[in-house]
């Protein structure tokens, strides 16, 4: 596909890389790493990322759905791939033809699964979600017992693993009271002889949290990765755990400039009016990126190494920017949306501030139109 637009995200392998060190450091060794590239690796482009970790040493990985496991598949890769949201639609037939390992929320999906590996005459492998607490997807803890017992008696499928997911991250509590219903779960597992390959409870904050910890009768050997791969923080007191590189940068180029009068309205609904003669840039970035007109008069993105606000509401396809005190500007000069420019930077969890979400969307948000092009080496 031709894509002509200035705007840019850059994918900073090299970061990617040594976030995934620093973390195989963090975190101990008896634990395995399930890479999380789900929606397209957190929109930092998951055929790219995933054969980077690979690479670098990940042992499986995880997506959310069956398609996106065969993308991962064709951009090579070889190790595990787990269907966090199980087969859907798509057709377990495809299950078996990529290698895909689903997991298994209930004994009906259980049961349709074995039916069609009985009819291959083939095993497949599944882990088991067990619901300790999210309240989402998963086995309730409280039917595991019976549920189990149903499940043994699913020839045709292989326990490889079992799973579950926490909710909290501020509430210590209420972590230690899932982590607890995990481990009974594993404790009946473990008395039946019935402990499978994998056990996995941890999400990026538990997997760094819990490193220097001792948790006794915890028997987890594999911790699943999501937002710290990609040089992010989940919740700010991280930041003093473990030092990241951001992966992802948003840039763009000043399309058009205009020098306005004092008290000129700029963009729809004429919500800025400009308290001063004023020089206004245009940047070829809207909503229709992921630059939501949430951020209209709040964000602010980086010239010359400086900030400059997003003044009037950002259109579908285009905003404005204030660049009065930017200096000398010029057409074509460069503009960082996410990302160090200078010896400033703003990072996605600043943007998701301003518009009172997560770094997660922020970057899940950005369009599948944006043009990606990679980088190698970290600037410093
Ligand atoms: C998305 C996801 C993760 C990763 O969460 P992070 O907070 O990004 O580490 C882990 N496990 C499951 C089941 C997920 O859906």
């Amino acid at each position: 596909m031709l894509r002509t637009s200035p705007t840019v995200v850059e994918i900073d392998l090299s970061a990617l890389r040594s976030n995934f060190l620093e973390l195989r450091q963090k975190i101990k060794p008896s634990l395995s790493i399930l890479a999380v590239v789900k929606s397209d690796a957190y929109g930092h482009k998951a055929s790219l990322v995933a054969p980077v970790l690979q690479e670098a040493g990940v042992d499986l990985f995880g997506v959310g759905t069956v398609d996106e496991g065969i993308r991962l598949r064709e951009a090579g890769i070889k190790k595990p791939i787990l269907i966090l949201m199980g087969p859907l639609e798509a057709g377990p037939e495809l299950l078996f033809e990529y290698h895909l390992t689903p997991v298994v929320e209930n004994l009906e999906v259980a049961r349709s699964l074995n039916k069609v590996a009985e009819k291959k005459g083939q095993k497949l492998s599944v882990h088991l979600k067990v619901d300790t607490g999210m309240t989402r997807l998963g086995v309730p803890c409280r039917e595991w017992d019976s549920f189990w017992n149903d499940f043994k008696k699913l020839n045709f499928l292989q326990c490889e693993g079992i799973l579950s997911h926490l909710a909290e991250a501020g509430d210590l509590d209420y972590t230690d009271f899932q982590r607890k219903n995990f481990q009974s779960v594993l404790q009946a597992l473990a008395k039946s002889g019935d402990l499978p390959r994998w056990r996995h409870l941890a999400n990026s904050v538990e997997a760094i949290e819990g490193a220097g910890e001792d948790r006794v009768n915890h028997p987890s050997n594999l911790v699943r990765l999501g937002l710290v791969l990609y040089g992010a923080y989940p919740i700010p007191r991280l930041k003093t755990k473990i030092s990241l590189k951001p992966v992802l940068s948003l840039k763009t180029k000043i399309i058009s400039l205009k020098k306005v009068p004092t008290g000129t309205s700029i963009s729809y609904n004429r919500t800025f009016k400009a308290g001063r003669e004023s020089l206004i840039g245009v940047l070829p970035l809207g909503y229709a990126d992921g630059y939501t007109r949430i951020l209209s008069n709040k964000a602010s993105v980086l010239v010359h190494g400086k900030r400059a606000p997003v003044v009037g509401t950002i259109c579908m396809d285009l905003c404005m920017v204030d660049l009065t005190e930017a200096g000398t500007v010029s057409v074509g000069d460069e503009v960082v949306v996410i990302g160090q420019q200078g010896s400033d930077e703003i990072r996605a969890d600043e943007l998701a501030a301003w518009a009172g979400t997560i770094s997660y969307e922020i970057f899940c948000s950005l369009s599948p139109r944006l043009r990606s092009v990679t980088r190698i080496n970290s600037p410093k």
